[in-house]
């Protein structure tokens, strides 16, 4: 469920009419509720309820410092994987104790940087960043709590971009060799093992990759346990999906997922973490946009959008399906035709949808492109030095620009032309 319904024939962000945010700000833009990230936020808390957890929200899902804030007010913690999102939770108010840094390619100067503001826990993806962040440690005097990030080998039915717990991903220490780390993560001088770590993927539809990585996770702690490792802490990863698709069957809530990890691991007293990043943000936020041109194409239509492939990369990027809906509501009965919705880039893959179909539309007309509030923003550029998109947020009936397009200034002063040119 999103705060993003017709009132009076036009699509609100819970109070504010997006007509009336397009009026104020321009298209593109990003229109984010607050009352939708609250909602799936505090499912995630009510899912864990039965133990000592955090949901610590996957920061690179939306970035936004304001985002980050109202999460972090709410008892948020985050996960991290660089300097800058840490930075981005810190300037959001989150305290170090609330943030797990996760991610393959840690460097030292990023590793120092947390240390020095506070972490909660390191979530270590191989022996080579083990090693480091023990170096690290020791020329800082201090101690850093630890999860190995295990790699489970299995198959999360999911875009292949976005699956990780493979063998023949990137993530993680093969779990065949986990106990073998453990034992030299437990000689490492400053490193402190505190718990263990998964993450499968990201769109998981089903919840049978988990309940088989959760069931490997739990063997896992007891043989570790058993090695003599104190094992307090389960970071269960991210990666529950959301329905992209409104008249698809839907993606299991977070009840039923944390159904599957009290299952799993309940009965090992660990207090539980888990990384939602998609689930929490992706359906509180709509990519605004508007017609430029329509334009009559040889056997289909084209929609051109002010918006592109630079400021919401997914269809590009996973072949993703986003619902696209006209602002002002169509009237029962009204004509639709199939159209291809496509931006002003110039790349064939600046293609949002083909053969949609919408009623008739106009230039300036708004759409509305649906579940773009995680992994949307975030992945901007701008390519064809279009300025990066800007992001607003809508609490009740008030709104506010949390991050303003960049002036052609802003944008073209970011370049300097050598003295010697
Ligand atoms: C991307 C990622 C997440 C979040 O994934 P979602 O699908 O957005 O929930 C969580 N943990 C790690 C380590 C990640 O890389």
């Amino acid at each position: 469920m999103d705060h993003f319904n017709y009132v009076d024939g036009w699509l609100h962000a819970e109070e504010v009419s997006l007509s009336r945010i397009a009026a104020e700000v321009g298209t593109p833009v990003y229109v984010y509720s607050t009352a939708t990230l609250t909602r799936h936020f505090r499912l995630f808390q009510q899912a864990l309820n039965w133990t000592d957890h955090l949901v610590c929200f996957a920061v690179k899902a939306n970035s936004n410092i304001a985002v980050l804030k109202l999460l972090g007010d709410l008892g948020a913690g985050m996960d991290i994987v660089s300097a800058g999102e840490y930075a981005r939770a810190r300037a959001a108010g989150v305290p170090g104790e609330r943030i797990v840094f996760s991610g393959v390619g840690k460097t030292e100067t990023e590793m120092r940087m947390a240390l020095e503001g506070g972490i909660r826990q390191f979530n270590v993806e191989s022996e080579p960043e083990l090693e480091v962040l023990s170096r690290v440690a020791v020329s800082m005097g201090v101690e850093v709590p630890i999860a190995v990030r295990v790699n489970p080998d299995v198959d999360a039915r999911t875009h292949e971009k976005i699956a990780t717990g493979k063998s023949e991903n990137k993530f993680g220490i093969p779990i065949a060799r986990a106990r073998e780390v453990y034992a030299n993560a437990a000689r490492l001088p400053g490193i402190k093992v505190v718990g263990l770590d998964m993450h499968i993927g990201s769109q998981l539809t089903d919840l049978e990759p988990y309940r088989q990585a959760y069931a490997k996770m739990a063997d896992l702690t007891r043989a570790l346990r058993a090695d003599g490792h104190q094992i307090t802490r389960l970071d269960m990863g991210g990666g529950l999906g959301i329905p992209y698709r409104r008249d698809n069957n839907a993606p299991p809530l977070p009840i039923e997922y944390g159904q599957v990890i009290r299952d799993a691991v309940g009965d090992l007293g660990c207090e539980i973490e888990i990384e939602p990043g998609r689930n929490i943000a992706g359906n509180a936020g709509i990519l605004l946009s508007s017609v430029i041109y329509l334009k009559e194409g040889e056997g289909r239509d084209f929609l051109i959008l002010d918006a592109a492939m630079n400021d919401l990369i997914r269809p590009a990027m996973y072949s993703a399906h986003h619902d696209i809906v006209p602002v002002r509501e169509a009237a029962p009965g009204t004509d639709v035709a199939p159209y291809d919705v496509v931006g002003p880039v110039c790349e064939t893959g600046d293609t949002f949808q083909k053969g949609t179909q919408l009623p008739t539309l106009a230039p300036a007309d708004l759409v509305a492109l649906r579940s773009a509030g995680a992994y949307g923003a975030v992945m901007a550029s701008e390519y064809n030095s279009r300025p990066l998109v800007p992001e607003v947020l809508v609490n009740g009936d008030q709104f506010a620009v949390i991050r303003a397009r960049p002036t052609l200034e802003e944008m073209l002063g970011r370049d300097t032309i050598p003295e010697w040119l």
